[in-house]
């Protein structure tokens, strides 16, 4: 028979990241009481192992369930090569978002391919290749557990001490163990309160803890401080090491360090290209990096 593909805990910690990306947390409920429209295959096709971190949209077209009259995604096709850094660029409601919720495979095309390491989205075990892919999203989800529990959440057979070393290298184990007790404190609405800056942690921490050899980053709008933005950056820089990286950019020094910026315009491809070759060519990213990036947001 055909089985559902996301256990409660994953469509909660992934829609919960997705819903924020997309500025929508109240919608979290609503959806996750929705019947999942995504079944598992029958048969799946294994994904090649070790993950390469390879990704390509073959001319897809896609719709929004509640909006039939209007192409999320039109004819776009993208491929990256493993290791790569691509950046996403383009004016609110383009389809940036979209990309990610189709590459987590929360839907499926209409028409096209969606490919994860050579194999179809829709024909391979979503938990498989859920496995494969973290989210880091502007304004991270903090579920009501203790700071060990939230990070464990990125593998959840992970040791405390492997919990430690991500926090580590994700510049969170130093506020965690200010916290009044530490690894033990209580997260969340009723629990301690994190700043902007140390969710952003914790989720790169858990992200670590992953080990994805593909990773989606939303980055955040808002300005963190100085320090916390320092400490974030180098937390996501080490996180991107060797993995292929996507990017919802909104900072002009990350476009400028991407290997290729992808300009997404009504849900289609219309540039790709480095920064610089992109300034010359394409008069939508010239105007994006004078209004969305500016010169004050390096
Ligand atoms: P971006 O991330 O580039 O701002 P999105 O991918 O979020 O753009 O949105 C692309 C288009 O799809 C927009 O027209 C948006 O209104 C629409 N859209 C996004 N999410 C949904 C949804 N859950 N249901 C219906 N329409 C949606
Ligand atoms: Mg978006």
């Amino acid at each position: 028979g055909v089985t559902v593909a996301f256990s409660v805990g994953i469509i909660s910690e992934v829609y919960g990241e997705l819903l924020r990306a997309a500025g929508a947390t109240e919608r979290l409920v609503e959806l996750l009481e929705a019947e999942p429209e995504i079944r598992a295959p029958e048969h799946p096709v294994a994904l090649p192992s070790p993950a390469e971190g390879r990704v390509a949209f073959e001319h897809v077209v896609f719709r929004y369930p509640s909006r039939p009259e209007t192409s999320a995604l039109n004819d776009f096709s993208l491929t990256v090569s493993p290791g790569e850094t691509v950046a996403l660029v383009g004016p609110s409601g383009a389809g940036k978002t979209t990309v990610f919720q189709l590459l987590l495979r929360f839907y499926d095309p209409a028409q096209g391919r969606v490919v994860i390491d050579g194999v179809d989205a829709r024909t391979a075990e979503p938990t498989d290749l859920r496995r494969r892919i973290a989210l880091v999203s502007q304004d991270p989800v903090v579920f009501a557990a203790s700071a060990m529990e939230n990070i464990r959440y990125g593998r959840p057979d992970a040791t405390d001490a492997e919990v430690i070393a991500a926090a580590r290298d994700a510049a969170a184990h130093d506020f965690i163990t200010t916290l009044p007790d530490g690894y033990d404190s209580f997260l969340g609405e009723k629990g301690v309160r994190l700043s902007g800056g140390e969710r952003q942690r914790i989720s790169i921490a858990r992200a670590l803890l992953r080990d994805p050899a593909i990773l989606l980053l939303d980055e955040a709008t808002s300005a963190l401080d100085a320090e916390n933005e320092r400490l974030v950056q180098n937390a996501l820089d080490r996180l991107m090491q060797g993995r292929t990286t996507l990017v919802i950019a909104h900072r002009l020094a990350t476009v400028v360090e991407a290997d290729r910026i992808c300009v997404i315009e009504t849900g289609r491809l219309v540039a790709d290209g480095p920064h610089a070759e992109l300034m010359r060519s394409s008069p939508l990213y010239r105007r994006l990096a004078e209004l969305q990036f500016g010169s004050s947001s390096t």
